[in-house]
């Protein structure tokens, strides 16, 4: 983003504006913690500022919305009209429309000025204003540095520096990822300074788990395949086992990083069945320099970042892992 464009983007927040912040189906703590974010300061700032999420998000970022004001889109009437009658969109955390699940027409069609703040590969060009930018850790820090452009960096209260700590702090696997840079840790100094709770952040985060979450970690878990031929691990959950632990949107959240942690394991992977939506939810995760991304794109279609990416297939998951099966034929000299 120029140095023009932000003056222009000034001048455009110089007035009050009606404004949706949306993100991708399937949010997690960047997507929420990002959103979030923007939406407090721009509230601050006098706009009206509300966060629409494509659906459901986990239990685990409840905290984040504390009063309640993410709205759920679900095709509502509510949900139509805050979006038809913006001034502004900011679309957070996705490079593509159709990351947005059934939001995808709503916003093609608007006419608001549309700003696309992200850090996947190969962003669309849909929006008026594109952030994007494929080093930096999150999404999450990009808002910390947008509104540092606008020379708000003042305004980052407690609050809004919490949530920009949850979002850095979850696709960074904690400050771990290669993705987590020098600048990344001046970013989250000064979010410590600004007020962010980091024990209560971590144990909101990490430490608040349902235990039938935890016995399906320990089922999951039990259930991991080793291809050794390939340095690969992958766990596959049916829609029935989920059942069985009263499975919740979230609850498999971070299962497949435990592929990774075996010795010698350099791509892990997760699917897991949803009969109501009829499709299997694919999670790939990397070490080094094989590249999920390219490999999610080329054999389902879908995406993310070199070390952590996700698709959607629409066949069932015993035929889904058959796929996968067969094309890490493909890429032995790769995993090796
Ligand atoms: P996760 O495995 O946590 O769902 O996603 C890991 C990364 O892959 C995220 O950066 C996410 O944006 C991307 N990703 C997940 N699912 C999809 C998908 O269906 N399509 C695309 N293009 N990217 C995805
Ligand atoms: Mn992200």
């Amino acid at each position: 983003m120029t140095q023009k464009e932000i003056q222009e983007i000034k001048g455009i927040l110089s007035e009050p504006k009606k404004i949706s912040i949306i993100h991708h189906k399937n949010a997690d703590g960047d997507a929420i913690g990002s959103s979030m974010a923007l939406n407090s300061y721009l509230n601050i700032c006098g706009h009206k500022s509300n966060v629409i999420s494509p659906n459901k998000f986990p239990e685990f970022l409840k905290w984040l919305d504390n009063k309640n004001q993410i709205i759920i889109f679900n095709n509502s009437s509510q949900a139509t009209k805050l979006i038809n009658d913006s001034d502004m969109i900011f679309t957070l955390d996705f490079n593509s429309l159709d990351r947005c699940g059934d939001m995808k027409d709503l916003i093609s069609k608007s006419k608001a000025i549309k700003i696309l703040i992200d850090h996947h590969e190969n962003p669309k060009k849909y929006a008026n204003y594109t952030y994007s930018d494929t080093k930096i850790s999150s999404t999450c820090e990009m808002i910390y540095n947008f509104i540092g452009k606008l020379g708000d960096n003042d305004k980052i209260n407690s609050s809004i520096a919490e949530a920009i700590y949850t979002g850095i702090m979850t696709d960074t696997g904690s400050f771990r990822f290669s993705s987590t840079s020098s600048i990344t840790h001046k970013v989250i100094s000064d979010l410590l300074e600004k007020g962010a709770n980091k024990s209560k952040i971590h144990n909101e985060i990490y430490d608040n788990n349902r235990i039938e979450k935890i016995k399906l970690l320990s089922f999951a878990l039990s259930k991991i395949e080793i291809m050794p031929d390939y340095n690969t691990a992958f766990i596959s959950l049916s829609q029935k086992e989920l059942n069985k632990f009263d499975f919740r949107k979230g609850d498999t959240e971070g299962i497949v990083n435990y592929g990774l942690s075996i010795r010698k394991i350099k791509f892990a992977a997760i699917f897991i069945e949803d009969i109501k939506e009829n499709i299997t939810k694919i999670s790939f995760r990397s070490k080094g320099n094989f590249d999920v991304n390219k490999f999610s794109r080329d054999i389902f279609n879908g995406g993310g970042h070199k070390n952590a990416s996700g698709a959607i297939s629409r066949d069932s998951l015993s035929s889904t892992i058959i796929n996968f099966k067969n094309a890490l034929k493909k890429y032995k000299s790769d995993l090796n």
